[in-house]
């Protein structure tokens, strides 16, 4: 989609810090990191949210914490911990409407949060 800012960093159109990328998964460091590791994993393919999921994609959303797992221990927090956060809708926050997995450690994290 051309109006959705990560169709334009999968595609390359736009810059960002690219972790990983394959045929079906992209992983690069958020914008505005919220702690020393911040990471997006999101699928290629333009899905808006949780809420748009068919069951057709549910092997896509296992390989997406596959490889949310793979960049944690690249980035050294397998062992120390991370959080997988995906917002869905307007009461999580979500502003990014293209499915996405927040990768979030480097430090001790609180819960809940927000
Ligand atoms: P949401 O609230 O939708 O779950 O999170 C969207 C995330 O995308 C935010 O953490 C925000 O910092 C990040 N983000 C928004 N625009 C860009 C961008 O252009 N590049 C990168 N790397 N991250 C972005
Ligand atoms: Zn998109």
């Amino acid at each position: 989609m051309s109006n959705c800012i990560f169709c334009q960093i999968i595609l390359g159109k736009s810059p960002s810090h690219m972790l990983y990328q394959d045929e079906r998964v992209s992983a690069f460091r958020d914008i505005h990191p919220v702690a020393p590791t911040h990471v997006l994993v999101v699928p290629n393919q333009h899905i808006a949210s949780v809420n748009d999921l068919a069951r057709e994609d549910e092997a896509l959303v296992g390989y997406l914490f596959t490889v949310a797992h793979q960049v944690a221990r690249q980035e050294g927090i397998d062992g120390t911990g991370y959080r997988l956060i995906i917002n869905t809708g307007p009461h999580s926050g979500q502003v990014v409407f293209h499915l996405h997995l927040h990768l979030i450690g480097g430090q001790r994290m609180r819960f809940p949060m927000g």
